[in-house]
């Protein structure tokens, strides 16, 4: 599979090369050449399948011969080794939980993918990777537990300063080894910016080969569609057609759910619900894409201003907005809305939804009211725990701290500050 940059202005590359660069030489977002189709049988058999063999057969189109089939198929085995199990929660709404991997969210799948297939890659280099990652909350955990003691690769982690919760910031800055956290003075957005800007920066590329670990990398974002088809196949004896309410931030996930319908997965509509950064509510209403500054929610890891993969979804449906909307809506969520849904959920069914997944569900129960036929599932992002300050102003009752999570809260934290673009230029360079 070859793949070529969004903004048209780079040579198209391997899956190998897309990996390893992370955004292609003119800044534009790698994609795939065809999208490739499976077979109906797999569809129609999926419940006959195991976990491997599904996440085997979605994803090897798109890796080509970069990885040979025995490596390719151990590294999905390796990377989808927890549950996704799919939980009635309220009438005809069920909820898939991505939550149950070692940094309790979803990125866990994504960012060990990447690991491994860099790991792989990074075998026959001379030098060594940087990855280079802006997280708003998740994805430095997720990044950094995945690549931890990965040789050949160095990774630093820019993530905005009191802007993400205590849990996600021990889980980034007590792994030590070859990752290295840095402490933005600024927003998620600024931290982006920088990450960005490094990678134009040829004072440090000619020094030093860096990659994004962010949704932009096809290894990030690609194999988050095992969610979508190992939900497909817990609910295709139901024999309803399904809706997905995908909690949204950067849009990479929900990216990858379409990608899996475009794969050839039976689903109904998408929906992309967001926190008050509603860039794509708006789009879908108005047709124009207008960026805004983030906001802060309770929903941090979606604070998002700027969503860089939904370029990718524009592109999956061939950049047609009417066609667009025959697959997605979208809308947008206050924290106090989402605070009210986690209270009555939880009193109501006993279902304890995390502030992502409460957006999510908001989404979702939405559209299920004039769609009442369907089955609706929303993603839970993460694992309520990770936001514990949140949870204890919705609900009177204790969290139990899962036991990986204990052992963090007695870890030194480890991090360096800085505030410019010039401060991470200095450490890059240095
Ligand atoms: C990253 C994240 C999201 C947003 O996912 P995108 O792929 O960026 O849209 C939602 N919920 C949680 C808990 C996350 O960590």
């Amino acid at each position: 599979m070859q793949y070529y940059s969004l903004n048209g202005q780079s040579p198209n590359t391997s899956f190998k090369d897309a990996v390893i660069r992370g955004i292609a030489p003119d800044r534009g977002l790698y994609f795939p050449m065809e999208i490739p189709q499976l077979e109906p049988e797999f569809f129609e058999n999926i419940e006959t399948l195991s976990t491997e063999e599904i996440a085997y057969r979605a994803i090897s189109p798109f890796v080509g011969d970069a990885i040979p089939e025995a490596e390719l198929r151990k590294i999905v085995s390796e990377v989808l080794d927890f549950d996704f199990p799919v939980v009635p929660v309220d009438g005809n709404l069920s909820t898939l939980e991505l939550f149950h991997g070692p940094t309790l969210a979803f990125k866990d799948v994504g960012a060990r993918f990447m690991a491994r297939c860099l790991g792989y890659f990074s075998k026959d280099q001379d030098q060594e990777v940087t990855v280079l990652v802006a997280t708003s909350g998740d994805t430095g955990g997720a990044v950094a537990n995945g690549f931890l003691g990965v040789p050949g690769v160095k990774v630093v982690i820019l993530y905005p300063s009191g802007k993400v919760s205590d849990i996600q910031e021990r889980q980034l800055t007590t792994l030590g080894q070859n990752i290295t956290a840095l402490e933005v003075n600024g927003t998620f957005d600024d931290c982006q910016d920088m990450v960005k800007s490094a990678f134009l920066d040829t004072d440090i590329t000619g020094k030093r080969q860096l990659t994004s670990a962010n949704s932009i990398n096809v290894a990030r974002w690609l194999p988050q569609m095992f969610y979508f088809l190992l939900a497909y196949k817990q609910t295709k004896a139901l024999g309803k057609e399904l809706v997905f309410s995908v909690p949204s931030g950067n849009f990479g996930n929900i990216c990858a759910g379409m990608m899996a319908h475009r794969l050839g997965m039976p689903v109904h509509h998408f929906v992309a619900a967001t926190n008050a950064n509603q860039v794509v509510p708006d789009f879908m209403a108005t047709g124009q894409y207008e960026p805004k500054p983030s906001v802060a929610t309770i929903s941090n890891a979606m604070d998002v201003g700027d969503p860089s993969n939904f370029i990718r979804i524009r592109k999956i449906y061939g950049n047609d907005f009417d066609r667009l909307k025959g697959h997605l809506s979208s809308s947008s969520f206050s924290d106090d809305a989402t605070r009210e849904a986690m209270a009555d959920v939880q009193k109501r069914t006993g279902y304890t939804m995390d502030p992502h997944g409460a957006v999510g569900y908001l989404g979702l129960k939405k559209y299920m009211e004039d769609h009442p036929d369907k089955l609706g599932i929303f993603l839970e992002t993460a694992h309520p725990i990770k936001f514990l300050d949140v949870m204890e102003s919705v609900f009177d009752f204790e969290i139990a701290l899962p036991e990986n999570i204990k052992t963090l809260m007695d870890k030194q934290k480890e991090f360096i500050k800085i505030a410019s673009y010039a401060d991470l230029k200095v450490f890059l360079m240095g």
